[in-house]
């Protein structure tokens, strides 16, 4: 019997985690032909959800835990659980249930005919969103998929469906600066999406605030493509030209007027412009140097506290 794990990040979740594994385990009901386990990935919470997932774990074999020293984030979680997850399938999941379970079914089936190596979730709608964060998303998307060279899905959701051979691959990218999204899709293999209507959170509140949300899009931009990089080179291509012709100008305006002194605004307006592009692309190699540090101190990605899982596997 092929046996499924299922991972889930959770970040100050305890209202949800027990809702969420009453679903699950409807859903293990309805699919006898596999065997699901769930494994839970603390992320640093603050609240009670490591004694939840530890109440759980210990009535129900099915269910295993790992637990961070501290806040990770997201990606962090997902790093580790697909590091501790050893099922024939590897499974993703937010605890909120805003990744209906019941798709889980689907996948698994359309996975077994070996046509697909990893299917996956994207919702059509963000109903229940503030309106100026689906634009940003929209836009988000538009922007990285003219600058990248792998192909994102908008409305993707990082609940997926994923053979071992795919779970294995994503592992390979050991990066620091991680964005799940990308990384899927840049190791390839063939990918089944599944649309739905968006679903509100189960209960408790999400964590990602306007700011974060930005950074992490940022991380998909600067990790995704060097674009931003040559266009400042093309920039400085395009301003040395602009500085020749207008030396060449002021020269020959010299010999023929002798009239020095005029042209104090334009002079200024050069300045403030050229200082301000410079600074931006001073600005854009900062921004790709300080992921090259982060990348470079190899830090590990997460730290683990506890498992009941054996730690075979190396950390981070
Ligand atoms: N999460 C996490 N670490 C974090 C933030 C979030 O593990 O630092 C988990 C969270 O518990 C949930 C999932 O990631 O299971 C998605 O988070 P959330 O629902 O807040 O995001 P949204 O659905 O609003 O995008
Ligand atoms: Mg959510």
């Amino acid at each position: 019997m092929d046996k499924i794990s299922i991972i889930v990040p959770c970040y100050n979740e305890q209202e949800a985690i027990p809702i969420f594994y009453d679903a699950i385990m409807k859903t293990a009901a309805e699919m006898p032909e596999a065997r699901l386990e769930v494994l839970f990935v603390n992320d640093g919470s603050k609240d009670a959800s490591l004694s939840e997932m530890k109440r759980l774990a210990e009535q129900d074999d099915h269910v295993k835990y790992v637990s961070f020293s501290r806040n990770f984030g997201k990606e962090a979680a997902m790093y580790a659980g697909l590091s501790y997850a050893d099922g024939d399938y590897v499974a993703i999941m937010d605890v909120d249930l805003q990744d209906p379970p019941k798709f889980l079914g689907e996948m698994y089936r359309t996975l077994e005919t070996g046509e697909y190596d990893c299917v996956a979730a994207r919702r059509t709608d963000r109903a229940g969103e503030r309106r100026i964060r689906s634009f940003f998303s929209a836009m988000f998307y538009k922007v990285i998929n003219k600058i990248s060279k792998i192909e994102f899905v908008e409305g993707a959701r990082d609940y997926r469906l994923m053979t071992r051979k795919m779970r294995d691959a994503v592992l390979k990218m050991g990066e620091y600066n991680r964005f799940s999204k990308g990384l899927f899709s840049w190791v390839g293999f063939r990918t089944k999406w599944l649309s739905y209507h968006n679903v509100e959170r189960a209960a408790g509140e999400t964590k990602w605030s306007f700011g974060k949300l930005l950074r992490y899009s940022l991380d998909g931009i600067l990790g995704f493509s060097t674009l931003p990089l040559s266009l400042s080179s093309y920039g400085g291509i395009f301003f040395c030209g602009a500085a020749f012709l207008t030396i060449l100008f002021l020269v020959v305006r010299y010999l023929i007027w002798h009239d020095p002194v005029q042209g104090w605004t334009t002079l200024m307006c050069a300045m403030l412009l050229i200082s301000g592009v410079q600074l931006l692309c001073v600005g854009i190699l900062g921004q790709y140097l300080a992921r090259i540090y982060l990348e470079v101190k190899n830090r590990p990605v997460y730290l683990l506290k506890e498992t009941d899982e054996e730690e075979t596997e190396n950390e981070g």
